[in-house]
């Protein structure tokens, strides 16, 4: 019988996926990782151009030239360090990006750091190159408890994964904790990959700060899923130092050989100011639906909710009613609502469920108001 290679023993499609696949037809569901919106105008186009225009062949293994100016001008600016299109990588989704990264770096038995309430794949992919993940804790805010990283730290740690603002809390790292951390990574010597795929949607115009203003211990990973509304154009990128970039190229060719060429022509537009309104207007309305669903969750008794910071996430606490499936799954099927059980995330992440308030706001409201009636009859 022809059996998955020995790393692949336990790792199963993620809780996300199973919870929902049980969406029905008239379900609402708050369990998607994805704005509603149709992609950005000028995107579209682009992309509809692309297919006219014949940019319809391989690109270069490190992806269009004209994207990666455009990345690393992006980043540049954001940062307000310099950064040139020979330090990034194309790659297949952000997904595609962190892949090619743990798949270059890491060894067996190497550590990997990962927040204790994190995005499912970060632990996925470590496993599947035979390497450990462990995670290090968070203080009840979302923020890092570095006393208990400092324990953490061994010879053995080569990456250490944040990401800010963070799927599924919402949270957002303070710029003092991150220039602390890169002084931790400088003096111990790991690397860490800042996962910033939601940097853009932040709320009360405070911006995430990135690692990589003070660090060279840096890989950034970031993509235009979450800012476009484009997850299926598969766009992601590393920017990284020209050293440990160059890796990066070569494996990138015998993952994929390059990025979609038509996604990648078609993501110039959401990184060369065409979708600037858009991305206000995004951002305006999440922050609306973010009030709307912190301010809701606030009052139902037995629930406490941190207010997010960015992303479209809220990760109520509901442990007085008991643990994240039972509670989501009951949801579910009591008033047809579906959210993520917080055990997607890691074990600490039990005691909560995700709401995602990217959709409909009529539908959000009437989402929180069923889960409010199901959580207000709830019999111990
Ligand atoms: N990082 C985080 C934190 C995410 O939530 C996601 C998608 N849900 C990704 C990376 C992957 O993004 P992409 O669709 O660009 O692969």
């Amino acid at each position: 019988m022809l059996k998955p290679q020995s790393n692949f023993r336990g790792i199963d499609i993620s809780e996300i996926r199973k919870m929902n696949a049980l969406a029905g037809a008239s379900t609402i569901n708050l369990g998607i990782g994805q704005l509603p919106n149709d992609l950005p105008e000028p995107v579209r186009n682009k992309g509809i151009e692309a297919f006219r225009s014949g940019e319809t062949r391989y690109t270069s293994n490190q992806g269009n030239l004209d994207l990666r100016i455009l990345i690393a001008e992006y980043h540049s600016k954001k940062s307000g360090v310099s950064f040139t299109s020979d330090q990034v990588v194309v790659t297949n989704g952000a997904e595609g990006a962190l892949w090619n990264i743990l798949y270059t770096y890491l060894e067996n038995d190497d550590e990997v750091l990962i927040p204790e309430i994190a995005f499912s794949v970060y632990d996925t992919i470590t496993k599947l190159q035979g390497a450990n993940p462990l995670r290090y804790k968070l203080n009840s805010d979302f923020s890092m408890d570095f006393d208990n990283l400092e324990l953490m730290i061994t010879k053995r740690t080569k990456f250490l994964v944040i990401n800010s603002p963070n799927n599924p809390t919402g949270a957002l790292l303070s710029r003092a904790d991150i220039e602390k951390l890169c002084f931790f990574a400088n003096k111990m010597d790991f690397y860490i990959i800042s996962d910033e795929i939601y940097s853009e949607l932040y709320f009360d115009d405070i911006k995430p700060t990135s690692p990589i203003e003070f660090s060279s211990r840096v890989i950034v990973v970031d993509g235009i899923s979450k800012m476009a509304a484009a997850t299926g154009l598969r766009i992601g990128w590393t920017i990284s130092s020209p050293e440990i970039t160059k890796p990066m190229v070569i494996a990138n060719q015998y993952i994929s050989t390059c990025a979609s060429s038509v996604s990648q022509y078609a993501a110039i537009k959401a990184l060369d100011g065409s979708s600037c309104q858009f991305l206000k207007d995004i951002r305006a309305n999440l922050q609306f639906k973010r009030d709307y669903a912190y301010s809701f969750l606030t009052d139902i008794p037995h629930i406490s909710v941190e207010k997010p910071k960015g992303a479209f996430y809220i990760f109520p606490n509901i442990s007085w009613f008991g643990f994240s499936k039972d509670v989501a799954h009951k949801i579910l099927k009591d008033c047809d609502v579906l959210t993520i059980p917080g055990i997607a995330f890691g074990d600490r992440g039990d005691n909560h469920i995700r709401i995602s308030y990217a959709v409909d706001f009529d539908n959000l409201k009437e989402a929180l108001f069923r889960i409010k009636n199901v959580l207000s009859n709830w019999r111990k």
